[in-house]
């Protein structure tokens, strides 16, 4: 992933999702503009559930590319999208000049019909890794799981299916979420093991509001250690201390997977960008 990953031992990414209506964009554009002072190797964005918000995608990566001047890694989805549909969105990301992808399976939104789900060209992340590879130039990245997925029958059958996503052609890894570091590195030390070689980014989000800790866990299933716990249980109605407890758990957990020789680290922004920079201006 050679414009993403430019020193093999080390990186600081962002995600951000793109705004849900168009009078948002300007908002979106401010925001990132902040992001981008804070220097990071590159900023990735989500892709909604369905694919019919691909555009949304594509704009903000092309924001992200073309104004701002920082390397861009658009997420895309096999969930909701036909042949066609994957053919529609590799040909705008072309056209902006966007050649790094996420290739993931994506889940069934909650509203998507039997009909819909069913007619998607590509069953797992693998297929559409391997339809990219063979149709485009893009860098391809995928997505691992430190804590299995939740689909996996076993944590061996998950590492074998991330394996062929790498086979497949994926060049990079993030991570799902996670606030157990322990479990971060007994995956890589696994990975690895299999053979898996490519860098692997450390999916970190920090957690500033309790609300957000139950929507989090129920969307990665990351195990909730005890400390973060105990933080929302003492912080829960004082939303600023909650914020800076939040903060400073993402730091500490930065830190630790630092000493520990992992150096890619790709942090979920929530689109919030004085959050971002606090955790930035701590870890640097
Ligand atoms: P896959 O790699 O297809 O794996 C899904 C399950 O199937 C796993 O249990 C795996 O073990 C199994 N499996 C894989 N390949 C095979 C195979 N060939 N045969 C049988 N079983 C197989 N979702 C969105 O909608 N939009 C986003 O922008 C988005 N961004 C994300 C970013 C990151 C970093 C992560 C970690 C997740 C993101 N997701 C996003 C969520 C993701 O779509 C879900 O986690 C989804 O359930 C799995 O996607 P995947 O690409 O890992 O799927």
């Amino acid at each position: 992933m050679n414009d993403l990953i430019k020193n093999e031992s080390s990186s600081l990414s962002f995600e951000v999702f793109p705004p849900k209506k168009e009078e948002d964009f300007p908002g979106a554009y401010e925001l990132l503009d902040k992001l981008s002072t804070l220097n990071p190797d590159f900023i990735s964005v989500t892709y909604g559930a369905g694919g019919s918000k691909s555009k949304k995608t594509v704009d903000i990566a092309s924001y992200i590319k073309n104004t701002l001047k920082i390397p861009t890694l658009a997420h895309i989805t096999c969930v909701g999208n036909r042949r066609e549909d994957i053919d529609r969105v590799i040909l705008d990301l072309k056209n902006a000049g966007i050649n790094n992808v996420l290739a993931l399976r994506g889940d069934r939104p909650a509203s998507m019909s039997d009909e819909q789900y069913n007619s998607r060209e590509f069953e797992h992340a693998n297929d559409m890794i391997a339809y990219l590879k063979k149709t485009t130039d893009f860098h391809i990245a995928a997505a691992c799981y430190p804590e299995k997925h939740y689909e996996a029958l076993d944590f061996e059958t998950d590492l074998k299916n991330l394996l062929n996503k790498v086979e497949a052609g994926a060049g990079l890894l993030i991570s799902q979420l996670f606030f157990e570091n322990d479990a971060f590195y007994r995956f890589e030390e696994k990975a690895r093991s299999l053979g898996i070689t490519v860098p692997i980014c450390a999916g970190i989000m920090p957690i500033t509001t309790s609300k957000q800790l139950g929507t989090t866990v129920s969307l990665s299933g990351s195990t909730v250690p005890k400390k973060l716990a105990d933080l929302i249980a003492t912080y829960d109605d004082k939303p600023e201390e909650m914020r800076k407890a939040g903060i400073d758990f993402a730091i500490s957990q930065i830190n630790d997977l630092k000493a520990h020789g992992v150096g890619h680290i790709h942090i979920c922004s929530m689109n919030k960008a004085k959050t971002t920079a606090e955790i930035v201006s701590a870890i640097r």
